[in-house]
């Protein structure tokens, strides 16, 4: 299949490679000229614009910033809508807020194009490992059409209603991340300034109702997970700043809809407090950072 995908950044780099691998034909724009080299490495036609990356296509992906990212990409004269033809798929991966997919959404039916929000999670090792879950907002033919299409770029695909309903899982599912990280790392400090062996509790919670992916798998206190992020200085796994852009969609959701999410505005607060304080490219398990005495160093 002929694909245009615009945003050759650290996911979408190895997600336009694997479209390649997966034998499909790539025509590839990002405004970095080094993201730009990798992608022609990898066997990508380059494209001069997002308009000259849709054009010809059968299916456009996007894998960009934020949602001002989004509108430019798509809306603007050079842009994925002034270059696509009649009834190609356009879908957007980036993580976006779900108002703004409903806005790209409409102005691409207005033209004829059917469009997917269809952010991801998995993080860069996904990415490059081509296993990432797609959380689809489509109708259920638009999804059908596309299956294959994402399969080269990741195991589970999952649809998730209407268009917009991607983000919304996207951004629930990563408001509870975040919140279930700060939970695990205060009883972590709290347990030890206590005087238990850090690696018992772990344990102990890990077998009772405290359990969850943050307990489990990436342990923000140090040694207990030995391939957790908190293992090696936090370095790697996915960085606070990028946690403090998903609450803030979620937290701003929230405030559209009247819906208080209480939780939710506090543990922005503590990743944007890690953030000042010059560690928001940790890994967001770096959060335990906080609960330190002299906070920022452990
Ligand atoms: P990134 O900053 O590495 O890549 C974004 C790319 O978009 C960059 O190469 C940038 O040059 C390009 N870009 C920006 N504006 C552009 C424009 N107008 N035209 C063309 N290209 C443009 O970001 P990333 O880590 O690849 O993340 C992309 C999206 O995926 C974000 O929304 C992020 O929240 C989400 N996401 C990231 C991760 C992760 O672990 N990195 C995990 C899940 C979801």
């Amino acid at each position: 299949m002929r694909i245009g995908f615009i945003g050759l950044g650290h996911m979408g780099g190895p997600m336009a490679a694997n479209l390649l691998k997966a034998g499909h034909a790539v025509t590839a724009f990002d405004l970095v000229p080094a993201a730009l080299d990798a992608a022609k490495a990898a066997g990508a036609t380059l494209a001069a614009s997002p308009r000259a990356a849709a054009e010809g296509a059968e299916v456009v992906i996007t894998m960009l910033p934020a949602a001002q990212h989004v509108k430019a990409v798509y809306l603007n004269d050079d842009g994925v809508l002034a270059g696509v033809a009649k009834g190609v798929p356009v879908v957007d991966s980036s993580t976006i807020d779900p108002a703004t997919a409903k806005l790209i959404g409409e102005a691409a039916a207005k033209q004829g194009n059917p469009f997917a929000d269809a952010p991801v999670s998995g993080g860069v090792v996904g990415a490059q490992a081509g296993t990432l879950t797609f959380m689809v907002g489509a109708d259920e033919a638009l999804f059908e059409t596309l299956r294959p299409v994402l399969s080269g770029m990741g195991k589970n695909m999952v649809r998730c209603g209407e268009t917009g309903t991607g983000q919304i899982a996207k951004i629930c599912n990563n408001l509870l991340l975040g919140i279930s990280m700060i939970g695990v790392a205060e009883a972590m400090k709290l347990g030890e300034t206590l005087g238990i062996d850090p690696a018992k509790l772990a344990s102990i919670v890990n077998t009772s109702t405290g359990r969850c992916w943050s307990s489990d798998t990436c342990n923000p206190y140090p040694g207990i997970v030995e391939t957790a992020p908190a293992s090696r200085d936090y370095a790697g796994g996915f960085g606070a700043d990028l946690m403090l852009k998903d609450l803030g969609l979620a937290v701003d959701a929230a405030r559209g809809a009247k819906q208080p999410v209480f939780m939710g505005a506090l543990a922005q607060q503590l990743y944007q407090s890690m953030s000042q304080q010059g560690l928001g490219g940790l890994d967001f398990s770096g959060i335990i950072k906080l609960y330190a005495k002299n906070s920022g160093a452990q």
